[in-house]
């Protein structure tokens, strides 16, 4: 089969690129998170001081690279990329850190999976713009200094409470991004059709914008398979009727679930009798890491009411029995 929120292919990752916002302005949504980033970058700015460290929480395709992207451009600074899986070693840490130019935005994606000894250097980065290298070895060893132009680190981390302590408290802001309302879905499957040139009707707008898991990124990914199947099987027009007929053919049901969402729900039903079963018992089940059923699937399936996480598991409630087309026993959560 094929899946719409796990993998996609080269062109389609340009093309994501070009549907990215670019200003704070042209970030649909997320109003809260918005207005508080623009205090905090703004208030540094005025005062000539460098922002605070930035960690931005939550489920992918939320738009958290866009934001720590925009922060850059809107601090009139450049931006350096990595992720913590990168940073195995605190050399790879120190050369990135020792390369940035004052003022400039360092942005470590997945930041919960950085490794010890470069978390324990980025305390020290983080707090005095200063590294300490270690040469040699044994009793010989010395540590020298190393300052560090300031800058501003934004971390993005789909598991908060991954992240420990120490760390989290080196960041000034911490923004936790929520799923997006249909309306602003909406608002950017409209942005997205115009960049792309896409004849998008207001109904087919509301129909994809419905079925996007609150993603803006999976509203963008459907706007396309649609648009393919309208320009194949239609007149190019993406209508109700021709979004209905193409989110079909890619799997994707009426609440926006796809395969692996339906696969979770269903394991939890049918091989666990709606749970409560764990988490990595589930996952296996399905065939999938652990955290991809936590961080990916999961968040979705709670905010949609589908599945309930209690102390002695994951529950499937009595709204996704329904959905699964089965009656709910009598002690399925409401
Ligand atoms: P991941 O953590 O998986 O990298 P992310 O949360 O960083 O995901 P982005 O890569 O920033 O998500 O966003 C994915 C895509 O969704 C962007 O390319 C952009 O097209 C679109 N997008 C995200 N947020 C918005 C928004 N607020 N307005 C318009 N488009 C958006």
């Amino acid at each position: 089969g094929v899946s719409l929120t796990a993998h996609q292919d080269a062109s389609d990752q340009d093309v994501e690129t070009s549907l990215r916002p670019r200003k704070l302005s042209e970030f649909i949504g997320q109003a809260r998170v918005r207005e508080q980033l623009e205090l905090v970058l703004h208030g540094a700015l005025k005062r000539g001081d460098q922002p605070d460290h930035v960690l931005f929480s939550g489920p992918p395709g939320l738009g958290k690279t866009s934001l720590s992207m925009i922060i850059a451009t809107e601090l009139g600074s450049s931006i350096r990329v990595t992720s913590g899986p990168a940073l195995e070693r605190p050399g790879d840490l120190a050369a990135m850190l020792s390369n940035l130019a004052e003022g400039d935005v360092l942005f470590i994606d997945e930041i919960h999976r950085i490794a010890r000894p470069a978390e324990e250097m980025l305390y020290l980065a983080m707090e005095d713009y200063r590294v300490d290298i270690v040469v040699g070895k044994g009793p010989g060893a010395t540590s020298i200094p190393l300052e560090l132009a300031p800058f501003t680190l934004v971390g993005a981390t789909t598991r908060s409470g991954a992240l420990t302590g120490p760390l989290r408290d080196r960041f000034g802001f911490t923004a936790h991004m929520e799923f997006y309302s249909p309306e602003e879905l909406e608002l950017v499957v409209r942005r997205s059709a115009g960049i792309l040139g896409v004849d998008l009707r207001d109904d087919g707008a509301v129909e994809i914008a419905g079925r996007s898991r609150g993603t803006p990124r999976i509203a963008n990914r459907l706007l396309r398979r649609v648009r393919d199947f309208a320009e194949v099987r239609a007149d190019g027009a993406v209508t109700l009727e021709v979004a209905r007929a193409a989110l079909e053919v890619y799997d994707v049901d009426e609440l926006g679930l796809d395969r692996l969402d339906r696969a979770v729900l269903s394991a939890l039903i049918n091989s666990f009798h709606g749970g409560p079963v764990g988490i990595s018992t589930l996952a296996v089940a399905v065939g999938e890491e652990s955290s991809t059923v936590e961080e990916v699937c999961e968040p979705y399936l709670v905010r949609a009411g589908l599945l309930a996480r209690t102390p002695r598991g994951r529950v499937a409630t009595a709204a996704a029995w329904h959905h699964m087309g089965l009656t709910p026993p009598q002690h399925a959560p409401g």
